[in-house]
C-alpha cells in the first residue's frame, strides 16, 4: 500500500474540511438554535469519523514505538554506535528547539505587537478564559512537587518508573522509549538465534503496525474533513481580529522554519532535494495539521519516511519515537513568541539574561510537553513564572491557540523526519 496516491484526496479534505466550516461557523453566528444543530451535528457525525481515525493511530503507537526502536538499536549491531548516533540525534534536537526559540522571541522583539494591545479586550479575554486558564494552572501544579527529593523522583520516574506497564498505559513515551532502548542494547549482547528471533517477531509487530496504519490512511481525507470542519466550525473568528497580528506573525515564523530552515538543513546536513523531500512528506504535514498531535501522527510519519523518503527503517524506528517525544522546535518557538508578546501587554521589559533563561526553558519544556493537542500549555505557564510574566496572562491567547497548535505540530513533525534524513545520511556514509 502506498502512501503517494492519497495525497491530493487528503488535502483535498482538508481545504474543503476547512472552507465548509468557515461558512457554516458564519451562517450560524446569528442563530442560536442553529448553533445547536451545528454543534449535534459535529458532536454525532464529525466526531466520531474524526475519533476513528485519530484512534486507530494511536492504538498502534505503543507497539510501533516499542517494536521500532528496539529493532532499530539491535540492527545498528554495535552499541557504541548507539551513543554516538544519539549524541548527534540529541544534539540536533537541542539546538534546533533553540534556534526556534531564538525566532520567536526575536520576530516578537521586532514587532512589538503586544505594545499598546487594547486594554478593555485584555480584562475580557481574562475573564472569558479564567476557568481554562484555572484547569491548565491545576495540571501544571499537579506535576510540580515541592522539595528537591520529590523533583528527584520525579525525573526518576519520567525516564524509568518502576511500574513500566501503568507508564505504557498512561501512554507515557519516554519510560517506552528508554524500555525499547535498553532491549535493542540487549539483544546485541545476547545469542545470535535469539537474537534473529526475537528481532524477527518484532520487525513483524512492527511491519503489521504499519500495515494498520495504511488501512487509517484510507478513511484519512474524511476524516481530515470532519476533524478540521470541528474546529473552525466552531472556532472564535471573531477573536481573529483582534489576535490576528499576533497569529499572523507565529504562523510566518512556522513557515521561516518549514520552507527556510529546514531546506537548509536537508540540503546541508541530509544532502536532499529539500523540495521533493517536502513534497513526498505531506501526508506526515496534513494529519499533523489536522490531529494537532505529534503522538498521533507518529505511526505516519515512520510509514512515511520509510515508504516515501527512503529513510532507512533502523534510523526512521530510532530517531523519529525521540522526535515525537522530545523534539518541538514549533512548540519551542511558539512558546518563546507568548512569553514576549504577553510581558510587552503587561508593559513588562525582560532583561537580555531574562530572554536567554526564557531560551533555555523552552528548549526543556519543549522536550518535556506532551505530543497531544495544547500538550505544552501547562509548561508555558510554568516559563511565564519563571521570566516573571503573569501566568495568567495566557488567557489573552487560549481563544486563537487551536490554530497556533495545528501549526506548530507540523513544525514539530517535520523537525523529526530533518533530523531523521541527516542521521540516515550520516550513519550511511560510516557503514
Ligand atoms: N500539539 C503539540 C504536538 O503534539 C504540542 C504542543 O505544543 O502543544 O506536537
Amino acid at each position: 500500500m502506498s502512501t503517494g496516491g492519497g495525497h491530493n484526496r487528503i488535502l483535498a479534505g482538508l481545504g474543503l474540511g476547512a472552507l465548509c466550516g468557515v461558512v457554516a461557523n458564519t451562517l450560524v453566528a446569528d442563530s442560536a438554535g442553529a448553533r445547536r444543530t451545528l454543534d449535534m451535528a459535529i458532536d454525532t457525525v464529525a466526531h466520531p469519523i474524526g475519533q476513528i481515525f485519530l484512534r486507530l493511530l494511536f492504538v498502534v503507537v505503543l507497539p510501533l514505538v516499542f517494536a521500532s526502536i528496539s529493532v532499530g538499536v539491535a540492527s545498528l549491531g554495535d552499541i557504541r554506535k548507539l551513543g554516538s548516533l544519539g549524541a548527534r540525534t540529541l544534539g540536533f534536537f537541542v539546538v534546533t528547539s533553540a534556534a526556534s526559540a531564538v525566532l520567536g522571541i526575536a520576530a516578537l522583539h521586532l514587532l512589538q505587537l503586544g505594545a499598546g494591545f487594547d486594554s478593555a479586550t485584555v480584562a475580557e479575554l481574562q475573564a472569558k478564559y479564567a476557568g481554562d486558564v484555572k484547569s491548565l494552572a491545576d495540571k501544571a501544579a499537579a506535576g510540580a512537587p515541592l522539595d528537591l527529593l520529590g523533583r528527584v523522583n520525579q525525573t526518576l520516574d519520567m525516564f524509568l518508573p518502576r511500574n513500566m506497564l501503568r507508564a505504557a498505559v498512561d501512554m507515557q513515551m519516554i519510560p517506552l522509549i528508554v524500555f525499547a532502548l535498553l532491549l535493542g542494547a540487549a539483544l546485541t549482547f545476547i545469542e545470535a538465534r535469539k537474537r534473529e528471533l526475537l528481532t524477527s517477531v518484532l520487525e513483524g509487530v512492527s511491519d503489521a503496525m504499519v500495515t494498520v496504519v495504511g488501512f487509517a490512511m484510507r478513511l484519512a481525507p474524511y476524516a481530515v474533513f470532519c476533524l478540521i470542519f470541528g474546529v473552525t466550525a466552531r472556532f472564535g473568528l471573531g477573536l481573529l481580529q483582534k489576535l490576528g497580528l499576533y497569529v499572523g506573525i507565529i504562523l510566518v515564523c512556522y513557515l521561516i522554519q518549514l520552507l527556510v530552515l529546514y531546506p537548509l538543513l536537508l540540503a546541508l546536513l541530509a544532502r536532499r532535494n529539500p523540495w521533493q523531500f517536502l513534497k513526498s512528506a505531506m501526508p506526515v504535514m496534513v494529519t499533523a495539521f489536522s490531529t494537532s498531535s505529534s503522538n498521533a501522527t507518529l505511526p505516519t510519519s515512520i510509514r512515511v519516511a520509510q515508504e516515501s523518503l527512503g529513510i532507512r527503517p533502523q534510523i526512521a524506528g530510532f530517531v523519529l519515537p525521540l522526535g515525537a517525544t522530545m523534539n518541538m522546535n514549533g512548540t519551542a518557538l511558539f512558546e518563546g513568541a507568548v512569553v514576549l508578546f504577553v510581558a510587552q501587554v503587561f508593559g513588562i521589559e525582560l532583561s537580555l539574561g531574562t530572554q536567554a533563561m526564557v531560551v533555555g526553558m523552552c528548549v526543556l519544556t519543549a522536550i518535556g510537553a506532551a505530543g497531544v493537542p495544547g500538550g505544552s500549555l501547562p509548561l508555558l505557564m510554568g516559563v511565564m513564572a519563571q521570566a516573571g510574566v503573569p501566568p495568567d496572562g495566557i488567557a489573552i491567547v487560549l481563544g486563537v491557540d487551536r490554530i497556533l497548535d495545528m501549526g506548530r505540530t507540523v513544525t514539530n513533525v517535520m523537525g523529526d523526519q530533518v533530523c531523521a534524513a541527516y542521521i540516515d545520511r550520516v550513519d550511511a556514509a560510516r557503514s
